[in-house]
């Protein structure tokens, strides 16, 4: 008789990178199957090469470019999926996926927002879909336990909408960030430009080196400083001896039992192709909004036609996210010939955050809902405004070094509705590399989306004018959708099973031994980044599961 695991616990990410954690000190015994390989973070990345080392400058060859997606480049490029194996059809759709253990938070911006009340509960305020089964009360404790295990950085702000965390201490602002904030807060009252709040460790925790302010995180932060699943959750799981992890491991399709429940995963090995089948009293899926939803999709059998734990119908339904629309860069003339700092040294997700202000206190004729915009400014290590000054030689270096620490950027993420016409299917007629069908992505911008988009780019342009901030360069249409790498919804969770697929603990309504602990859960999206939260459900989730194991719900 083959092992029967406590837990097996698909895609070693944020969702089921904390699960596999949270049960593992809980004293379960879990399987963790990861689809990537097992990297090394120091040696498999290129942390601190100069883009002057790379033929590109550390861009992706030419002949290459089909094989990657818009994030990927010679730093961290191992981690990221090749293209070509793993199609997915229907609509233009951007899927940045990273497949290795850690998932994409190898790679993350870092920028670590809680949602606030009202997130939870958007209906309430404008009736548009479905509340949340849970509020803000039911998770503040696990987004405070989390934050005391990742360590995200920030200054209390006590705004509304945007409520604080338990804060390690600030990175601080740059000239051009400190202008820009004098001049919105003077003339937008209601407006605020807040620090970045950054998964990063300022300080030591959790006997973790602190940030040493290298300002490589993107390329994988080899201290584990910056929150990764890889280099802050794994080691913690492992030191309990309770972890199993199987890396080149592709979840396929959940099994279930002649009762109904959850009995194990088969899945193919990336390596030998192999087909095995692993099993568990709980299954739980963390490989990504998409990816788990893929496999629930791909997990019909004759007594789940549409997909497991899809009586609602709502599977693969109601997929949501952020658009990304405006994008404004320019220079502060009065910071012009200023002397330059080491401002690229900074950990992604500081820099700066100026919050949601649409539709809180007033209403906003043309949309519902809202968007914030990160930004940063200061010098960077591989200037990205000089490819918009005019010249060359001598003069053109000469006023590159000018602009070098006055030049600042923000860009937006609007929420996107969660509607029932963005939705994925499973493609019966197209398979990946290793034989598994692939997903049918329909997601397109709608009226909502659009008309918000036209405002973030009016905001931009009037942020940046009030601030005197000359521009240099602005990007006024939307990015495809998918661009904005927070995927959300698809198997959202609910008080009523006839309109969600999981309960208020992650758990499907049909198949009460199966969890999804991604952003598949989420019922709406919201402005802010999802990773915090997905964070904060998937401890939450994983403790309810220990719970019931320790009462012998599972036995
Ligand atoms: C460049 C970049 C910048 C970002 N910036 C931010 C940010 O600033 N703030 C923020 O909140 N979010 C950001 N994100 C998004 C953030 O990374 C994701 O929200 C987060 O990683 C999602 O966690 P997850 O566990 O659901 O998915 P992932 O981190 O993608 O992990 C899923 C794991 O499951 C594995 N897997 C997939 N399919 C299978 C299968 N069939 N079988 C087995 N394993 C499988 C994958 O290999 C992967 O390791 C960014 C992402 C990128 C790439
Ligand atoms: S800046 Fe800090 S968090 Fe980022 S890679 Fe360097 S040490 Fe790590």
């Amino acid at each position: 008789m083959s092992r029967v695991y406590d837990a097996v616990v698909v895609g070693s990410g944020a969702a089921g990178g904390m699960a596999a954690t949270e049960l593992c000190l809980k004293g379960l015994k879990v399987l963790l199957l990861e689809a990537g390989p097992k990297l090394d973070l120091a040696a498999d990345f290129h942390h601190h090469q100069k883009p002057y080392q790379f033929p590109f400058r550390g861009r992706i060859r030419p002949r290459e470019r089909a094989k990657y997606n818009y994030a990927v480049n010679d730093w961290n490029r191992p981690s990221f999926v090749n293209e070509l194996e793993h199609p997915y059809t229907g609509k233009k759709f951007v899927w940045v996926r990273a497949r290795a253990v850690g998932g994409k938070t190898l790679h993350w911006g870092l920028v670590a927002l809680r949602f606030s009340p009202r997130d939870f509960e958007a209906a309430r305020y404008d009736g548009y879909g479905e509340n949340w089964p849970i509020t803000y009360e039911d998770v503040e404790p696990y987004y405070a336990r989390v934050e005391k295990m990742i360590g995200v950085c920030g200054n209390p702000d006590h705004l509304e909408n945007n409520p604080d965390s338990r804060f390690l201490k600030p990175v601080p602002l740059t000239c051009p960030e400190a202008v820009l904030r004098a001049a919105v807060e003077k003339k937008f009252p209601g407006r605020h430009v807040i620090h970045g709040r950054s998964a990063t460790a300022t300080e030591p925790i959790n006997s973790r080196a602190p940030c040493h302010f290298c300002g490589h995180c993107g390329r994988v932060c080899n201290v584990a400083a910056s929150f990764s699943s890889a280099g802050v959750l794994l080691p913690i799981a492992e030191r309990t001896g309770n972890l199993t992890l199987r890396p080149n491991a592709v979840a396929w399709k959940v099994l279930t039992d002649k009762e109904g429940k959850a009995r194990s995963v088969l899945f193919v090995d990336r390596i030998t192709r192999q087909l095995e089948e692993v099993f568990g009293k709980v299954i739980v899926l963390g490989a990504g909004c998409l990816e788990s939803t893929r496999i629930l999709l791909n997990s019909k059998d004759e007594e789940y036609p549409n997909g497991l734990a899809n009586s609602s119908g709502v599977l693969g339904k109601y997929f949501c996210e952020q658009i990304m629309a405006g994008n404004i860069m320019g220079v502060v003339p009065k910071l012009r010939g200023r002397k330059s700092f080491a401002d690229d040294a900074r950990p992604d997700g500081t820099g700066i955050y100026i919050p949601r202000f649409r539709n809180l206190r007033e209403k906003h004729p043309g949309f519902i809902r809202g968007y914030g915009f990160e930004g940063g400014g200061g010098s960077g290590e591989f200037p990205a405004f000089a490819r918009k000054l005019p010249g060359f030689g001598a003069k053109f270096k000469e006023e590159v070094k000018k602009n070098y620490a006055a030049v600042i950027s923000i860009g937006s993420f609007g929420e996107v509705l969660a509607r029932p016409e963005n939705f994925l299917e499973a493609d019966p007629d197209v398979r990946d590399a290793w034989g598994v069908p692939v997903l049918r992505i329909n997601v397109e911008w709608g009226p909502n989306e659009l008309a918000m988009a036209r405002d973030m780019v009016e905001t931009q342009r009037e942020i940046f004018e009030a601030a005197g901030i000359e521009v240099l360069s602005e990007r006024t249409t939307p990015l495809p959708p998918g661009w904005s790498i927070h995927e959300a919804g698809t198997a959202r969770m609910g008080d009523d099973p006839r309109k969600s697929v999981l309960n208020q603990f992650n758990q499907c309504h049909d198949v009460k031994n199966l969890f999804v602990v991604d952003a598949a859960s989420f019922v709406s999206a919201s402005e802010k980044n999802p990773t915090l939260t997905i964070l904060t459900l998937s401890m939450r989730a994983s403790d309810y599961i220990a719970e019931a194991m320790r009462r012998g719900t599972f036995a």
